[in-house]
């Protein structure tokens, strides 16, 4: 029986680790948008009643947690729809400060959220976009060639993943940051698969920008943040426009609100914003300390079962990772080996995972993909390995 099992009930029948596309919400989170929508339902930043001035204070309760646990100013966190929506905000807010042939430098490991905006400029502003390949190690980025296009290429942006969502890598954030900022190069920094897994100091790595999901660490979809430097969101055009993000509107024109209600046009996902906090508040009961030791343990542990498997090819880092394994077992299809796990109920994820560009780098077109997160234990190993044995044993022989 997993010992986290009564939070979140879906571990009861499943061996989950999917975690890198979502993680499971605990009942916590459930339960406070349920007391939202039956006991508090009603419109933020509006109403002048008891409801509404609760649901505001609830609401900017959690903006406020979220500044504190990134260290960040609280007017520096927006509320967008997801990891995807807060980097298109920023590559069309940012493009009117570029010029045709400016350079974006980005990086092969990028999940396609942090690719396709970018390539869009590419077309629509002429600006150029450069891709930092992986080392000769094939899970690290190649830092010597990362170093050179920063200092001679002058890129205007750097935007890169903290860690990668099919190799586990986690970049070296801190040197890279500081390297740019040396440089004067805009950082933009997608955390969607960092932080589930650790702490990440806003003001300590000084990027100019970090972008995530509630929803990968432990919180409800529909629900992104952005985190900027105000210097930066006071200048940036709004992103989307009407309702919430003007301080007043003649016949003609408008007048935007300060940062960073500038960037939250209309109703926003407010129960989702409420049970977010108490996200916040389950991982830090828990602490990152622990996460880690947890999910060190079973990691270490499939590493050491994995080698029993006789036609498996790894691609994700081993030292260096969150706890992601991404594989294929030989000449079999990622979704045959997916829906044979299925028979097992043990979740994962087949395909490119949305990360197409570095599986052609890499000369595959789809691979298997298990990500822990603390809740997972040595059994969801077995199982998973249990049923890869069962592939090997229709498939190959
Ligand atoms: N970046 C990375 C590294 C991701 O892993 C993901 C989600 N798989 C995203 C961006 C996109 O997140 P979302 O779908 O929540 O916008």
């Amino acid at each position: 029986m997993n010992s986290f099992s009564n939070e979140f009930p879906v571990l009861r029948k499943y061996s989950y680790l999917d975690n890198a596309a979502t993680s499971l919400k605990p009942v916590k989170v459930i339960d406070k948008m349920n007391d939202y929508y039956l006991n508090n339902s009603s419109n933020v930043h509006r109403g002048i009643f008891k409801l509404s001035e609760r649901a505001t204070e609830d609401y900017e309760k959690t903006r406020e947690h979220i500044a504190t646990f990134f260290n960040s100013e609280v007017n520096e966190v927006i509320f967008t729809k997801n990891t995807t929506e807060s980097i298109n905000l920023l590559s069309y807010s940012l493009s009117h400060d570029l010029n045709e042939n400016d350079l974006i430098l980005s990086t092969i490991m990028e999940h396609h959220s942090n690719l396709v905006p970018w390539q869009f400029l590419v077309q629509t502003k002429k600006v150029k976009l450069d891709l930092i390949n992986l080392g000769e190690d094939k899970v690290n980025l190649n830092y010597v060639d990362l170093e050179e296009k920063l200092k001679k290429e002058k890129p205007k942006m750097f935007s890169f993943t903290h860690v990668s969502n099919v190799l586990g890598t986690i970049n070296n954030v801190n040197e890279i940051c500081s390297l740019c900022s040396d440089l004067n190069i805009k950082t933009v920094m997608d955390c969607a698969q960092s932080v589930p897994h650790m702490k990440v100091d806003f003001k300590k790595i000084n990027c100019d920008f970090m972008a995530f999901s509630a929803h990968k660490m432990l919180g409800p979809t529909g629900l992104g943040i952005l985190i900027g430097k105000n210097s930066f969101l006071n200048e940036m055009s709004p992103f989307l426009l009407g309702g919430s993000m003007i301080s007043s509107v003649q016949k003609e024109s408008f007048k935007t609100a300060p940062p960073p209600q500038k960037f939250e046009a209309g109703t926003p996902p407010i129960a989702e914003v409420i049970g977010f906090n108490e996200s916040l508040n389950y991982i830090s009961k828990i602490g990152f300390d622990k996460i880690n030791s947890l999910e060190k343990s079973v990691h270490s542990y499939l590493l050491k079962r994995i080698t029993e498997l006789n036609s498996i090819e790894i691609y994700s880092n081993i030292e260096n990772s969150t706890g992601v394994l991404t594989f294929n077992i030989k000449n079999v299809s990622p979704h045959d080996v997916a829906s044979i796990l299925d028979e097992f109920n043990v979740c994962i994820r087949a395909g490119n995972h949305c990360a197409q560009p570095l599986h052609t780098y890499l000369g595959i077109k789809g691979s298997v993909r298990a990500s822990l997160y603390f809740y997972n234990t040595k059994e969801d190993v077995d199982k998973l390995i249990e049923g890869l044995k069962k592939v090997e044993k229709l498939f190959i022989q």
